[in-house]
């Protein structure tokens, strides 16, 4: 079948529309390098278009009637947008699910150490990272202190130009005889990702005392003491903005397009469509990278139980009518497929391959060794959503993630079809998936946007 690049559709205002779109998701990706701060931006941006929060409509005893804007966040993790459409929720909704988590490196609870002067913080990674790719680079940290007078401390360092970085040390190669003829997996254990955070001792200290200055600055900074770490989610990620990439600035490389890329995409699909039959909605999940487990995974019930709050505030609750709203629904699960990468070709079978340029990419299922763990889409609801697509014009097209048996991943498709909806995983091709820098093509990311609106009005 031949397919045909989408640049090669654009004339000059269509790529000058792409680039536009792109310089917003770069900066959106810049400034959210945490599942938090993609929540706390997307109720920002939500708001300046009318939305509302659902527990002021519950604590204030609204109805809500078509046309009406809501959204529902759980523990600042995880959200979920509703346009609300003329019709009864009974009937289904059209949603757009996506996860806002992406692998990075989690401080431990118990993590400042000293070693011969040096401070360093003990790891876990979050996610399937290859770890050899994570050292020698400038990280930031991001992420919250809770203290037990229940104040919250945001923490962010190393994002501005003034700002320190931080980093894992790499052995250097000439004395890496030994390092060198390991194997990949092992060349980088996980317990030796230790982030060096200090090295200047504090003078009149009895022991420590570099740690003792490190301590001191947390506190003068920050107001946090060394027990604090107990009750602290800070995540290690790298330092810097998203930037162009190629000498044609055709792409972008940035940190979490996986998968803040769909979920970017997705929310701004919504907040640009109009009211219409079916209610629209936008579903961003946490802990993705790592099952969809916890409260605010995708596993959870925090969407089923905000579709209840909801018809509840339009009056027309029923636990039967909730389960009629999610079987009746469709979604596109929107997560990154793997680009090719003339790199290494081997490892996909090219008939059935994403390439960057061609748009959309779908999957009717993911999954590995032979589908398992897959939502197989239904070819029905396929050709539904590819004849939205083209009524539209959106260059969209099929792949699997890589040849048969060559590895495989999941989605969150096969979780929200326990409920019975239709479900199609779509989502935008990615280089370098899960190293500290992805790649993507604008035109790609500027289709993904474009088909979403498709799916939200044509469905
Ligand atoms: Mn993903
Ligand atoms: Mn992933």
């Amino acid at each position: 079948m031949e397919k045909k690049s989408a640049w090669e559709k654009y004339d000059d205002k269509a790529v000058q529309d792409v680039f536009d779109f792109s310089e917003n998701y770069k900066k959106f990706i810049s400034d959210c390098k945490t599942e938090r701060e993609c929540v706390t931006e997307t109720i920002r941006l939500a708001k300046e278009k009318g939305y509302k929060d659902l527990k002021d409509v519950i604590a204030n005893h609204e109805t809500l009637t078509a046309g009406d804007k809501v959204y529902a966040s759980h523990m600042g993790k995880t959200i979920a947008l509703f346009q609300i459409g003329r019709q009864s929720l009974e009937y289904g909704m059209n949603i757009l699910g996506a996860h806002i988590d992406s692998p990075r490196i989690d401080i431990k609870q118990n993590p400042l150490y000293e070693d011969h002067d040096l401070v360093l913080m003990d790891t876990h990674y979050y996610g399937g990272i290859k770890k050899y790719q994570w050292v020698a680079l400038p990280l930031a940290m991001h992420g919250v202190v809770a203290k037990k007078d229940g104040s919250v401390v945001q923490v962010v360092v190393g994002e501005e130009d003034c700002d320190p970085v931080i980093g894992i040390s790499d052995l250097l190669v000439h004395l890496s005889g030994d390092q060198m003829s390991k194997t990949a997996g092992k060349v980088i254990e996980g317990e030796d990702l230790n982030v060096t955070v200090g090295s200047m001792p504090k003078k009149d200290e009895e022991k420590e005392k570099s740690k003792a200055y490190i301590l001191n600055l947390l506190k003068e900074k920050y107001d946090i003491a060394e027990e604090d770490f107990l009750c602290a989610e800070l995540e290690i990620v790298p330092a810097g903005k998203a930037r162009d990439y190629g000498l044609d600035r055709s792409m972008v490389m940035g940190y979490g397009h996986d998968d803040r890329v769909c979920s970017y995409t997705s929310l701004m699909a919504l907040l640009d469509t109009e009211v219409s039959e079916r209610t629209s909605v936008c579903l961003l999940t946490d802990k993705e990278e790592v099952g969809s487990i916890g409260a605010t995974g995708a596993s959870s019930r925090f969407f089923e139980n905000s579709v209840a709050e909801i018809m509840n505030c339009m009056n027309d609750y029923t636990e039967l009518k909730v389960r009629r709203a999610l079987s009746n629904s469709k979604m596109l699960s929107s997560d990154v497929s793997a680009a090719y990468d003339p790199n290494y070709p081997s490892v996909n079978e090219l008939k059935n391959t994403a390439f960057f340029g061609y748009g959309l990419s779908f999957s009717k299922f993911t999954g590995v060794r032979g589908k398992s763990g897959s939502n197989d889409a239904n070819p029905e609801f396929m050709a539904e959503v590819f004849a939205a697509m083209e009524k539209e014009n959106i260059s969209y097209q099929t792949a699997e993630l890589g040849r048969v048996d060559q590895g495989g991943g999941g989605t969150i498709a096969y979780i929200s079809a326990q409920y019975g909806m239709e479900v199609l995983d779509a989502g935008v091709p990615v280089q370098n998936m899960h190293a500290p820098w992805e790649v993507v093509s604008k035109a790609d990311v500027y289709e993904a946007y474009a088909g979403y609106k498709a799916f939200l009005k044509n469905i």
